[in-house]
């Protein structure tokens, strides 16, 4: 499809790149009727088709736009993939703000309800206190009831602008279906690697008093 030239072109590049950083909530209908003033790349008819959903992972979609005339297929994929290249960035603030506001499973679906946006079909990385306490255990017997367990850990770095990183981090059961047994977030200025090792500590430091186990050992990426 045809894009038409930006209007923006006189806004110098950085300052551009911060611009186009951000998320738009957008009717689907609304996209249909954009896409109906474009022509098709292929057959450069007015395009008119239709969207069919190929993937969809928490608020994350790959949409595919089929033109009724040669076929020709347009894809969407709606978010960037976070720098560790495993899961969608909209994924990865849809984890953090549940944190940062205190939200769980539940709440999440409510809110992600009332906006009309398409719920989750489960829960992907947040985890609510019970199902971590399970995991602990989990591994606990796989370990032969010792306490002391070995970790992986993940994270997701966001930034803000050029300095601003916004941090979530996970640890993982190194067990045959590894769980998430806790995690973190953090929000400052300061380089992601720094904010890594200090979310790390932390959950290291507390786990004798969350779950009455040791960590032993973290193997990390
Ligand atoms: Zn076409």
């Amino acid at each position: 499809m045809d894009s038409s030239s930006s209007s923006l072109s006189s806004v110098n590049i950085d300052d551009m790149d911060d611009l186009l950083d951000i998320n738009l909530i957008i009717h689907i209908k609304s996209l249909i009727s954009l896409l109906k003033q474009t022509f098709c790349s292929e057959c450069n008819h007015l395009w008119d088709g239709s969207p069919s959903i190929k993937t969809r992972n928490g608020l994350y979609m790959h949409v595919e736009f089929i033109c009724s005339n040669c076929g020709c297929i347009t894809h969407l994929y709606s978010s960037p993939q976070v720098q560790d290249g495993r899961r969608q960035e909209i994924n990865a603030r849809l984890e953090l703000g549940a944190t940062l506001c205190g939200l769980g499973y539940n709440g999440i679906i409510k809110l992600l309800g009332a906006l009309n946006l398409p719920p989750s079909t489960h829960n992907g990385n947040i985890c609510q206190e019970q199902s971590m306490i399970a995991a602990v255990e989990e591994a606990i017997a796989e370990t032969d009831g010792a306490r002391e367990l070995t970790l992986s850990g993940d994270g997701a770095w966001l930034t803000r602008g050029h300095t601003s990183v916004h941090g979530v981090s996970a640890m993982y059961s190194t067990t045959k279906h590894p769980k998430i047994l806790d995690t973190t977030w953090s929000s400052k200025k300061c380089s992601s690697g720094g904010m890594e090792k200090e979310m790390v500590h932390e959950m290291f430091c507390r786990s004798l008093a969350k779950y009455n186990t040791t960590y032993v050992s973290y193997v990390g990426d």
